[in-house]
């Protein structure tokens, strides 16, 4: 499916979100912290209009975001920063796959996240065979 035609602007800089590589909503659609239920009625922003998610953010092609204040990274603990730039990364990269994947939105989002909105209990499940 196409992300949309038109009129999905940034909610930070008014500007159209034009495609889904920057789409801060579809990223986080992604890396499941929105939900299938919300995406559609989500306000959508530029991925790096939020520079709190997109610092973490470390691809080929893709100018390295800073953010300040509260949120920036030099005031995080260094583990949690490398765990969140390494799952970050991985949603932004999916992210860069989807157009022309063929993809139904319902597995736009990472493997982990798609088992565990299918099946909670299903992670430490053993395999069964019959
Ligand atoms: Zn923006």
């Amino acid at each position: 499916m196409a992300l949309c035609d038109q009129g999905y602007l940034c909610d930070v800089c008014g500007e159209e979100v034009e495609t889904i590589d920057e789409s801060d909503l579809y990223l986080r659609y992604v890396l499941g912290e929105v939900d299938p239920e919300t995406l559609h009625v989500s306000k959508e922003r530029h991925i790096r209009c939020n520079p709190a998610l997109a610092q973490f953010i470390a691809a080929e092609g893709f100018e390295p975001v800073v953010a300040e204040g509260l949120f920036a990274r030099s005031g995080l603990d260094p583990e949690f920063v490398a765990a969140e730039e390494a799952r970050v990364t991985r949603g932004y990269l999916r992210l860069l796959e989807l157009p022309g994947s063929g993809l139904p939105l319902t597995e736009y989002p990472l493997p982990e996240v798609r088992a565990r909105w299918q099946d909670p209990a299903v992670t430490s499940a053993p395999e069964t065979t019959r």
